[in-house]
């Protein structure tokens, strides 16, 4: 059985920020990943600004083949029902179009810690003084052991349903389903696009990637995605021009979308943290490779001040990880929004780029497309959150370990 000072479940962005920081402090690190790298990853690639900052100041810069056409990408554009346009570029400029099966692949070999491919978790325990981490690869089931493990598997993390199965069969999941063109469209290549318009449902989205156009839905497990995605591309040919050559493919996955917007991050207990998506980090507009890389940096850093320490690595991580919370919660806050500028994407810009009667009738439509979301009971957590940030500056997740 090999035995090391830290396990990391998943080899994506989060894993790589996690792992990164365990070689820097010099422990002995070790990833599973149940995929064979490089692996295909559903994602639309457009990293933050604020992501690019950390790739390029901890990994160096980004190799060319892990990077789409077009390789930079300007901001998002909002497309409303009167076919006007809100285009917010990012206020720092361009940032990469990644190809996340080759940037991930990068960014987790060059952490410099060893990988385990086609290895996947499958269950662990807490034995109190280490983690016995139980997996399986092609020839088998194979045993491990570490100080520390941190769970940086991701939407459907395994280690997230182990640790809080009650809570995770509670969730209401999220779906996406994307569909690649050969097309043409008046749309600018050189934006991601988000319809605002509440009769394409919750998450409607399109942009280009080496050379195919992607059109995608998102909704919650009941709503008939098939039909959402067929309105959706009637209203690409209608507003925007869009003319289709060939389907290519199509592709879909769930996702655990608004734990962020409600403040229910899950941190992990004992020796086992969580980080990434897995923890419930995404941003605005589904950008989660930013708060992967952060929040997993944090784990890495957590672990490596127990490990100095020997104090408690729950407690340290609840703590460190609270500037990347409120970076992450900020961008859903209403208040926020309103007085500062969570976003990267310049929001506030955009809005009057046009002038008031515009900017008036987009946040209508704006505000319209946001009531899809009644019902869900989220309002009443935002509102909590949003009013503790105002009164004490932070969202309130506790510092030390929770009681249960
Ligand atoms: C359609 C779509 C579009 C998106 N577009 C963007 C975008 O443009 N910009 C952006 O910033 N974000 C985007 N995101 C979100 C972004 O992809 C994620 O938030 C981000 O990848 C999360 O990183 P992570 O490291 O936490 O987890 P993941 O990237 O999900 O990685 C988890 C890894 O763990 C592995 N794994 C899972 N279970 C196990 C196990 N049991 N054992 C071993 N390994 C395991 C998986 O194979 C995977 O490699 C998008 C997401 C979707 C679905």
């Amino acid at each position: 059985m090999r035995k090391v000072d830290v396990l990391i479940v998943g080899g994506s962005l989060s894993a790589a920020g996690t792992a990164l920081r365990c070689r820097q402090a010099g422990l002995e690190t070790l990833v599973l990943e149940r995929k064979k790298l490089p692996r295909h990853k559903m994602c639309s690639g457009i990293l933050s600004p604020r992501g690019h900052r950390f790739l390029k100041e901890n990994f160096g810069k980004i190799p060319e083949e892990a990077l789409h056409t077009p390789k930079l990408c300007r901001g998002v554009n909002f497309l409303f029902p009167d076919r006007s346009q809100m285009p917010m570029d990012f206020i720092e400029g361009p940032t990469p179009h990644l190809h996340r099966k080759f940037s991930d692949c990068w960014a987790i070999k060059s952490a410099g810690v060893d990988i385990d491919e086609e290895t996947e978790v499958v269950s662990f325990e807490d034995k109190g003084d280490r983690v016995v981490v139980e997996a399986k690869n092609p020839e088998g089931p194979i045993s491990y052991e570490a100080k520390y493990m941190v769970g940086a598997d991701g939407p459907r993390s395994t280690v997230v349903n182990h640790l809080y199965p009650e809570y995770r069969k509670k969730l209401k999941w999220f779906m996406v389903m994307q569909k690649y063109y050969k097309a043409e469209t008046d749309l600018s290549e050189e934006f991601f696009h988000f319809f605002i318009d509440d009769t394409l449902g919750h998450y409607p989205w399109t942009h280009i990637e080496s050379g195919e156009w992607i059109v995608g839905v998102g909704g919650f497990l009941q709503d008939n995605m098939k039909h959402r995605h067929e309105r959706v591309v009637e209203v690409m040919k209608q507003r925007h021009g869009f003319v289709i050559g060939k389907e290519v493919r199509k592709e879909g996955c769930p996702e655990n979308f608004g734990l962020s917007l409600t403040n229910r991050y899950e941190f992990g207990k004992g020796r086992i943290l969580i980080t990434g998506q897995a923890a419930g980090f995404l941003n605005m507009m589904a950008e989660g490779m930013s708060c992967a890389l952060h929040s997993g940096s944090h784990a890495g850093e957590s672990v490596a001040e127990a490990l100095q320490t020997n104090k408690n690595v729950e407690e340290i991580y609840r703590l460190r990880v609270q500037d990347e919370v409120k970076h992450c919660s900020d961008q859903w806050n209403p208040f926020q929004i309103l007085v500062a500028q969570p976003h990267e994407a310049n929001l506030k810009q955009g809005l009057f780029a046009q002038g008031p009667l515009k900017a008036a009738y987009w946040s209508k439509e704006m505000i319209k497309f946001c009531k899809q979301f009644h019902g869900l009971g989220w309002g009443k957590d935002i509102l909590r959150g949003s009013l503790r940030r105002i009164l004490t500056g932070d969202y309130g997740t506790p510092y030390s370990i929770p009681k249960k």
